[in-house]
């Protein structure tokens, strides 16, 4: 059985389309279990009727046509008790209804189980046969298995619209995740991948001079390619972002690639073969990293392989003309791609492939694109030059929109336009509420984020510089000097404002690839603090690079991330002013920083008074908290709706937080996510935070709901929702107050 359920995983998997992937299955569990019926009903919850979308053994021509009402027969029992149903001869049970025009009457034993989505049931998949007999468990235990595989498939399919002349689904949509928050209008224009790498054959050459010399000449058109791609983009995009093209230009250098390629060239193999293989190899070995930020320079390193392989094939590369409004869709856009394109006709990006850390999605934040990403299901060669609608707000792609869809959008669109202007306007004024409370914003920023942006937003202290970057993109540590360079930026960039620089934060789902840490548990593991106190070489280069570089600034502030035991604080700060005093004695006239600790963990949250006496401030990491107080895993698809920072105990722990520290009157930050969600900044407002620290895109916008939500409202709502239990109603509760303010189009689409 096990192999059969894994042969059959398989082909599913490998099928080109959720209806052939659904006639697989109906093939192979008639095989398996020895039926001659399979059948596979869809629930269409806005006609309340489940759908026959694939069979074998009813007659030709039912699927996709035949339907039940949702209360009808044995297939309805199914879905209503949510459990199977085994049955010898089913045309003797009372909610028996033969299905006309299908051929089943002659079936007697059936065996119906439901097939269940996120606790809602999708549909039921049902065996029959002739013969009456009692379906044996292990059977009954197969048939379960394979509805959970189908589950996910018909959640897809069904999201993707490909289900949709059986389930007469209106407006076809394609649901994925918010990159970058916005709407727009546009025709889809398709990223398809450059020149494939995977279909290069093995050839054997002689002449390998001539081979070296072709492959030569590739290298340095697209060095040429990758320049002119970094110029065009170099209007739109900060300083920071544009060190990616430099990336793609070092691995480009002939000393990186081009030095492994020619070695493979030189054992025989012709140019376009030694590439493909040169760049499987290190994909490979970017793939299996951990780190997500890693992971995506995978990509970025088979983009550049197709462009060299472009040359190498002499390929006229295809012109793509791009209508006024694109929506560029694709499997994987890289940045490259995207600079592609005339940066005046994007207004929007749709990718299957990428998560939040992905450049793309980290350009199309500085470039103001919404952008979503993980749009499963997206079926590219039919949705070239279609007329599309991007919420990037919900991650839904709407495709060949109806016109009442498009009218609503447009409207919404206009609107966001307006906001966006009146948010400009806000770059010069305080974050105030009109009852006069005043709180400080500041920016994140490092894996996200950029000096330009911060400052034309009108950060006014960097609240977080995840100091990781710098250590993830070399392929070993940086040196003290080469740290003091980079931070150095920072600071002066910001002066005087403050800039606290949190130090090194690896572990968990950041791991450098020259400092691996195999872990079954890394998120419970080696991590942040932990790792640089088991270092203290580690931190005092880092620590030292810190201050020394705040020499003058006198900005510098640093913050420890991971803060598990009051020891660690300690420990730490005896580090922190060793390096201070070290370089004071070696003469630099440098000032000592001011510390903060973390409250990112449970233990942390109770002893955060303890913590607070001895600090200069506190800062939550709420991103963490979430993560440890719920149990739930931030980076797992499967559980984000489980992910909630309203939930009651995260207020609660919040609240506690905010209390301890001010006890002992030293200041308080947020600097995780939930800073930047404008719904949670009234309420953190409320709970007496002294600053909030978010990323520069969402700026603005939590400033403008400062700027138009009184705190004695704020405080109000505080005490409503101390009474809530639960997490949903709380959000509702606050999404309301905000609408009645006029707020409601700074957490969804239009005004
Ligand atoms: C956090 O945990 O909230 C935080 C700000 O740090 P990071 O997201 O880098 O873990
Ligand atoms: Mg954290």
């Amino acid at each position: 059985m096990l192999k059969m359920m894994q042969r059959i995983i398989q082909e599913v998997n490998a099928a080109h389309s959720a209806q052939e992937a659904l006639h697989i299955v109906v093939e192979r569990v008639c095989e398996a279990i020895g039926v001659e019926a399979c059948s596979i009903f869809v629930l269409d919850r806005s006609t309340h009727r489940y759908m026959l979308i694939a069979s074998r053994g009813f007659r030709e021509g039912v699927n996709g046509v035949i339907s039940l009402a949702e209360d009808q027969g044995l297939v309805g029992l199914v879905g209503q008790r949510e459990e199977p149903i085994n049955l010898n001869n089913a045309s003797v049970h009372p909610n028996y209804h033969y299905i006309p025009r299908t051929g089943e009457e002659k079936y007697k034993a059936f065996l119906g189980v439901p097939i269940i989505h996120q606790r809602r049931v999708l549909g039921v998949l049902v065996a029959q046969q002739t013969k009456a007999r009692i379906f044996g468990a292990d059977e009954e235990a197969f048939l379960v298995t394979i509805s959970t595989q189908l589950s996910d498939l018909i959640a897809h399919a069904q999201s993707a619209g490909v289900l949709s002349r059986s389930t007469n689904q209106t407006d076809k949509r394609i649901v994925g995740i918010p990159g970058v928050s916005g709407v727009a209008i546009g025709t889809a224009v398709i990223a398809y991948p450059l020149a494939s790498l995977d279909a290069v054959p093995d050839r054997k050459v002689k002449d390998i001079a001539v081979e070296i010399d072709i492959f030569n000449k590739a290298l340095v058109r697209t060095r040429e390619e990758i320049k002119m791609l970094s110029e065009r983009l170099s209007h739109h995009l900060p300083l920071e972002e544009q060190d990616l093209f430099d990336a793609y230009l070092r691995i480009l250098d002939n000393e990186s690639l081009g030095i492994e390629v020619i070695a493979v060239i030189k054992q025989g193999q012709w140019a376009q073969g030694a590439l493909k293989q040169v760049i499987a190899h290190h994909s490979r070995l970017y793939e299996e990293m951990d780190d997500a930020y890693l992971r995506e320079r995978g990509a970025d390193l088979r983009d550049i392989g197709r462009r060299v392989l472009s040359y190498l094939q002499a390929d006229a590369r295809e012109k793509i003309i791009y209508p006024e409004r694109a929506v560029l869709m694709g499997d994987e856009i890289t940045p490259a791609r995207l600079a592609e394109a005339p940066r005046e006709k994007v207004v929007a990006i749709v990718t299957a492939k990428g998560s939040i850390n992905s450049h793309v999605v980290i350009i199309a934040r500085a470039m103001g694109i919404p952008t979503i990403i993980g749009a499963e299901g997206l079926l590219l060669s039919d949705l070239e030059n279609k007329p599309v609608i991007v919420d990037a707000y919900h991650g839904v792609v709407y495709i060949d929109p109806s016109k009442t869809l498009l009218e609503e959008f447009a409207r919404l669109e206009a609107e966001e336009k307006e906001l966006s202007r009146s948010l400009e306007k806000l770059h010069g004024v305080p974050a105030q509420t009109p009852d006069g409370y005043r709180i400080p914003l500041y920016v994140n920023t490092g894996l996200v984020g950029d000096i330009q942006a911060s400052l034309s937003v009108g950060a006014e202290g960097v609240g977080l510089y995840r100091t990781e970057v710098p250590f993830m993109v070399r392929d070993r540590f940086p040196s003290e000097e080469e740290q003091r360079i980079i931070y150095r930026q920072l600071l002066e960039a910001f002066t005087p404002r403050p800039v606290t620089m949190r130090t090194l934060d690896i572990g968990g789902d950041k791991v450098l690839p020259y400092f691996p840490i195999e872990e079954p548990n890394p998120f419970l593991g080696w991590r942040g603090i932990r790792i640089t106190l088991d270092h203290p070489e580690i931190f005092l280069v880092q620590v030292r690079a810190m201050i020394h570089a705040s020499k003058d600034c006198n900005n510098l502030q640093i913050m420890l991330p991971m803060i598990t035991s009051l020891h660690e604080v300690i420990d730490a700060k005896v580090l922190i002013t060793r390096a201070y005093e070290e370089l004071r004695e070696e003469g630099h006239d440098v000032v000592m920083p001011k510390i903060g600790a973390m409250i990112e963990v449970p233990s942390a949250v109770y002893q955060a008074e303890l913590i607070a006496q001895q600090v200069d401030f506190l800062s939550v990491g709420s991103n963490d908290l979430i993560q440890y107080i719920l149990a739930v895993d931030r980076n797992n698809f499967r559980v984000a709706n489980l992910y909630e920072g309203l939930h009651p105990a995260i207020i609660n722990a919040l609240l506690h937080i905010v209390r301890a520290a001010h006890a002992q009157d030293k200041k308080v930050s947020l600097c995780g996510e939930m800073a930047g969600d404008p719904t949670c900044a009234i309420l953190l407002l409320a709970m007496g935070f002294d600053s909030l620290s978010m990323s520069s895109a969402s700026l603005p916008r939590v400033k403008w709901v400062i700027r138009n939500f009184n705190l004695s409202r704020a405080q109000e709502l505080l005490q409503e929702v101390l009474l809530m239990h639960h997490s949903k109603a709380i959000r509702t509760h606050l999404e309301k107050a905000l609408e009645e303010s006029g707020l409601g189009g700074l957490i969804r689409a239009g005004k």
